[in-house]
């Protein structure tokens, strides 16, 4: 935090800088210490007095700046900054529902009660209660799982990312894996299926085109060493146009016919039919397990809605030796994400429920009429805040679903618009808006295109709402 000085400033002397134990002395600093302990404030004091000399030999600090009343005002703002939390909550009004850097879905009351009661109890993570011997904690979801999905196992790691490469490295490590060239799929955070089949000791073989592959480009690629057909699905992108793609039932008759397992990347990993509630059709794990993949692998915290994992399903004697696999012990899930998951994968028994208990779908099939209340209640506040160089306005948007679901589909949404109507340039005016909205102790994240700014109202709750009214008419007072 340089301060621009200006000529008639008298420059502060590195020997004009007081010393700390003079500070420490000072009530302001005293009270501090009562909040943060001695240890923190005095290492914080020091950390600020050697910044202050850096710029005094530097000639750019003010002597006016080494008032008390400054130098008290510097050192609060220093180290109420440091000690702030860095995993911060915001608000989410980008208009992707599952964004991946806002950390993906949220989750209902079931999981959050059960999470705390995990941090705060011990449990039977790997105990089995019945015989009092030891357990495996995949045994606290596998049943659940197996019962929505019809697989005949399951175990759950880290993240999908973590069960691609578990289930390359039990399958088909010194081996090939027959993969067409149009799923060859990038997700971000570097995860890229080339990459990762590397990483497993698996020895990638590519058939097909970028847009075309047929049965016969599998058929023909099939070797002595080969050790499966893998289907990975095009979560973030789509192919069209002169597309053909072989289905996975033709795959799976493949395999069958050379004796070798089918195995399927779903990625987001639904567990119901979503058309039903007028989203786009996704593959389920259900139809995918039917169609007769041997192995399928897919997110937690995507469409289904609830933690961070990767949850790999199918056939018992494939799942029975990923679980033996040593890379099994370093990728598996901690007792928070299992609490928060098994609530979450139980709210499927009840279908007919899931869009009201569910947060992520709840979210996705909201009704536009309802976040166009919200948009009606917020407009006049923010107008306010951001001044009539500005001018805010209702509209009707589209959101994303995110997270690579269904990179093409859009959902009908409202929210606000900012546009500059001011006399400057419009790109720099608006991008102080969003860095306004950034810097709130909430931060509100929209995003901008063409000199808008949108804030898409699908994923404020009335809580956010409430606060975002309760901060705005505050500062008008
Ligand atoms: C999202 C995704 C992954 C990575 O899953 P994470 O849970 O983020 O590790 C892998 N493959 C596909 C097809 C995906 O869509």
């Amino acid at each position: 935090m340089s301060t621009p000085c200006q000529s008639n400033d008298v420059l502060a002397q590195v020997a004009d800088i007081p010393a700390v134990d003079r500070l420490l002395k000072q009530a302001e600093i005293a009270a501090l210490i009562e909040q943060h302990g001695h240890q923190l404030v005095t290492q914080q004091l020091r950390q600020m007095l050697n910044q202050l000399r850096q710029l005094a030999l530097a000639q750019q600090l003010p002597l006016a700046q080494l008032e008390p009343a400054a130098l008290v005002e510097r050192f609060s703002a220093q180290l109420s900054a440091h000690v702030q939390p860095k995993l911060r909550s915001m608000i989410n009004l980008t208009g992707t529902v599952l964004h991946t850097n806002l950390g993906r879905a949220l989750l209902p009351d079931e999981a959050i009660q059960s999470v705390v009661t995990a941090l705060k109890t011990p449990s039977n993570l790997e105990f089995d209660i019945r015989t009092g011997k030891r357990g495996d904690r995949d045994d606290l979801v596998e049943a659940l799982i197996c019962e929505l999905t019809g697989a005949e196992a399951a175990t759950v790691v880290n993240n999908n990312a973590a069960a691609v490469l578990l289930m390359l490295g039990t399958m088909a490590t010194d081996k090939e894996v027959i993969v067409s060239r149009g799923e060859l799929v990038e997700i971000g955070g570097a995860f890229r299926i080339p990459d990762i089949m590397k990483r497993a000791g698996a020895q990638l073989v590519e058939v097909g085109t970028t847009n075309r592959t047929h049965a016969h480009d599998y058929e023909d690629a099939i070797t002595e060493n080969t050790s499966m057909l893998m289907k990975v699905h095009c979560s973030n992108y789509a192919v069209m146009g002169f597309t053909k793609e072989v289905s996975l039932q033709e795959m799976v008759q493949i395999g069958r016919q050379h004796g070798i397992p089918t195995t399927v990347d779903l990625g987001s990993g639904t567990l119901v039919n979503l058309a039903q509630w007028g989203l786009p059709d996704e593959p389920t794990v259900r139809q995918t397990i039917e169609a007769g993949a041997d192995v399928v692998t897919f997110s937690g915290d995507k469409l289904l809605g609830g933690p961070q994992a990767g949850i790999i399903v199918g056939r018992k004697d494939y799942i029975q030796a990923i679980k033996k696999n040593p890379l099994k012990r370093a990728l598996r899930v901690g007792k928070l994400t299992l609490a928060a998951l098994e609530p979450v994968l139980a709210l499927y028994r009840s279908p007919e429920r899931l869009a009201e208990r569910l947060t992520t779908l709840r979210l996705l099939t909201r009704p536009q009429h309802e976040m166009k209340q919200q948009a009606d209640v917020l407009l006049p506040c923010l107008q306010q805040q951001v001044g009539a160089d500005y001018q805010v306005e209702a509209e009707p948007m589209l959101s994303q679903i995110g997270s690579g679901a269904m990179p093409i589909d859009v959902l009908p949404s409202y929210g606000l618009t900012v546009r500059y109507v001011g006399s400057g340039r419009a790109g720099s005016a608006i991008m102080k808006i969003e860095q306004w909205l950034r810097g709130l102790a909430r931060p509100v994240i929209g995003r901008i295109h063409h000199d808008t700014l949108y804030l898409d109202l699908r994923c404020l709750s009335a809580d956010d709402l409430a606060y975002l009214q309760a901060l705005w008419s505050d500062s008008l007072a």
